[in-house]
Formats: C-alpha cells, sequence, structure tokens
C-alpha cells in the first residue's frame, strides 16, 4: 500500500458497482471496500478514510441513518461522505446535505464525473488538514473561523483587484436566536449552529467559496468571482432552505425552526477600496435586513 495517497471507502451491497468504482479510483488513491452497514462503521472507527463514497440504499438500516451516526460521533465526523444512488429525487438530495454529505452522485454515473468530484473533496481534505494545522477552524460547527475568513478574504480581495473581477460577501445573522436558546436551551442552539454550517457549507460550493463563522451567530460567505445577480440568488437559497429547514428539539420528537437576515454587497474592488468597508456595508445591510422584518435580504439594491 502507498503511504502518500488518500484513502477512499467504497461502500455499496453490489459488487459490479464496488467493481467498477475501485477501477476508477485505485490508479490516484488506496480504496477500500465494505459491503454492508456492519463493515462500514467497523471499518470507519478502526482505520478512518480520508472519504467515504457511499449507496445509501443497502438491506438492514436507512442509509440516512448511517450517515446521520458518522456525522454525530466526534471521531468520523469529519470524514467527507458523498452519496452515491440510485435515489434521484431532489427531496433525498437535499436530505444527504442536511444531514452532512459533501456530494450527491446518482446512478448511473459517467466514470469521469466520479473521478472528478472525489478529487475536488480530496482537494478539500487537503486545505481543510492545512487549516486544521493553523488553527482556523471552529471547533464547534467545523467550518473556518473569523481569522480563517479575514486571511482568505485578504487574499480573494487582492486576487479581484488584480483582475478585476467582481467579489460577493453575504453576512448572516440568526433571527431571534436568544429567544430559541430561551425555548430550546444552549445546548440545542449549538445543534442549531451546527446544522446552519451545513447548510451554507452545502450552498455555496465552488472551489473559491468560503462560509465561515466570524461571531457566536454570525455567519459569513464570501463569494470570489460571483457578480450581484448570483450572490442575491444564493443568499435567496441560503435564506429559504433555512427557512425550510426542520431540526429536530431534545425531547426528540417536536421539530424547531429558524429564520436568518442577510447583507449582500459585491463589487469589483479597486485599489483604493478597503475590506473593513465592504464587511461594514454588509452589516449595515444585515442590519437593514433585521429593522425590514428579519427572515429577509438586503442589498445593496436596497440602499437609499
Ligand atoms: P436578532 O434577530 O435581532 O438578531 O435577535 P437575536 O436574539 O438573535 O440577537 P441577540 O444579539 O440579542 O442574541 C444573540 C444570541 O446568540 C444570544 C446568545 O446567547 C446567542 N449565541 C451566541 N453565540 C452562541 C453559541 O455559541 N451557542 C448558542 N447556543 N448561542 C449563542
Ligand atoms: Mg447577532
Ligand atoms: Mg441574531
Amino acid at each position: 500500500m502507498e503511504q502518500d495517497k488518500y484513502s477512499i471507502l467504497v461502500v455499496d451491497d453490489e459488487k459490479s458497482s464496488l467493481l467498477v468504482l475501485s477501477t476508477i479510483l485505485s490508479p490516484f488513491y488506496n480504496v477500500f471496500t465494505a459491503k454492508s452497514w456492519e463493515e462500514t462503521l467497523i471499518r470507519v472507527q478502526e482505520d478512518p478514510p480520508d472519504l467515504v463514497l457511499m449507496d445509501i440504499v443497502m438491506p438492514g438500516i436507512d442509509g440516512f441513518e448511517v450517515l446521520r451516526r458518522l456525522k454525530e460521533n466526534p471521531d468520523t465526523r469529519g470524514i467527507p461522505v458523498i452519496i452515491i444512488t440510485g435515489l434521484d429525487s431532489e427531496a433525498n438530495e437535499e436530505k444527504g446535505f442536511l444531514l452532512g454529505a459533501v456530494d450527491y452522485i446518482t446512478k448511473p454515473f459517467k466514470n469521469p464525473i466520479v473521478l472528478a468530484r472525489v478529487n475536488t473533496h480530496i482537494q478539500i481534505v487537503r486545505q481543510m488538514r492545512m487549516i486544521e494545522r493553523l488553527g482556523l477552524i471552529d471547533p464547534l460547527t467545523n467550518i473556518p473561523n473569523r481569522r480563517c475568513f479575514d486571511d482568505h478574504l485578504g487574499v480573494e480581495w487582492r486576487r479581484a483587484v488584480r483582475e478585476k473581477r467582481s467579489l460577493s460577501f453575504l453576512m448572516m445573522d440568526i433571527d431571534k436566536f436568544k429567544d430559541y436558546n430561551d425555548t430550546y436551551g444552549h445546548p440545542q442552539g449549538d445543534v442549531l449552529l451546527k446544522t446552519l454550517a451545513l447548510i451554507f457549507t452545502a450552498s455555496a460550493r465552488r472551489p473559491g467559496d468560503l462560509s465561515a463563522r466570524i461571531g457566536g451567530e454570525e455567519f459569513g460567505v464570501l463569494l470570489p468571482d460571483t457578480a450581484l445577480k448570483s450572490a442575491l440568488e444564493i443568499a435567496e437559497e441560503i435564506r429559504s432552505r433555512v427557512e425550510a429547514a426542520r431540526i429536530i428539539a431534545p425531547d426528540g420528537k417536536t421539530e424547531t425552526h429558524i429564520t436568518i437576515s442577510i447583507g449582500v454587497v459585491s463589487e469589483i474592488p479597486g485599489v483604493d477600496n478597503i475590506p473593513a468597508d465592504f464587511i461594514s456595508r454588509a452589516d449595515k445591510l444585515l442590519y437593514a435586513a433585521k429593522a425590514g422584518g428579519r427572515n429577509r435580504v438586503c442589498s445593496q439594491l436596497d440602499e437609499v
């Protein structure tokens, strides 16, 4: 086995799928396979792979339940999971992302596409490990923290100035989060923060995009090379996904929900502009979204 290769666990109950996927991936990765949930859970615990590619429909427990377990366990929750399945409904895809999957591939799949997507996520693993080593990850939500965000903003800002490209930023704050904490308890508030982080990262998925926890209950999404129109589409998608998300309360039955407000700015930065002003403009727009009734997106188009 080659030491410097990343390892991938492929989970499928069909021998033929396992064979095809192993053939595609093994020139580049150390590939391991599992044909049942039991094997999968033992394997990820004993020798965690760098990435899991898994079918969601297999005999026994529901695959989504397995995904939930992997994401609940602190030892395994950092392992990216790509779902590869014959279930191609939007509802299942959304469910997979909400439970923490990083990607969703439907069968029949095209070999080069599977390899490309795996490569992308391994690239992210490599970057995340580097970021972790530098202390740039927020331990609660597992996404970049303020420091990481500021560094990334600096880099992207300079790039945008140099290349005269648009840079967009979404500043988000939870609506009435104090009430949520008061009603369901602070630990449940933390569960909510984690769920939101998943929604943000699932919605802004281009390689340069960065979702970060920039304050206690404040998040930011930086979108390089993105003009206002697309930024507004992403903001609206995030707003509506959050509004639609249902998070189970500590009693295990009650479904809780929350909304967020978003301030959006977009510009092609000039040499005379500074990132701090860009962020503070988004902050003001976020405040306008709150003043306008919350659960809404305000952008520079709303500036008077
Ligand atoms: P608004 O819609 O105006 O934003 O109302 P709000 O209640 O969300 O705003 P406020 O600033 O009054 O309250 C923020 C709350 O966020 C209070 C604080 O307890 C909560 N909070 C901040 N960080 C964390 C955290 O790490 N975990 C939890 N559970 N709550 C947090
Ligand atoms: Mg706040
Ligand atoms: Mg708030």
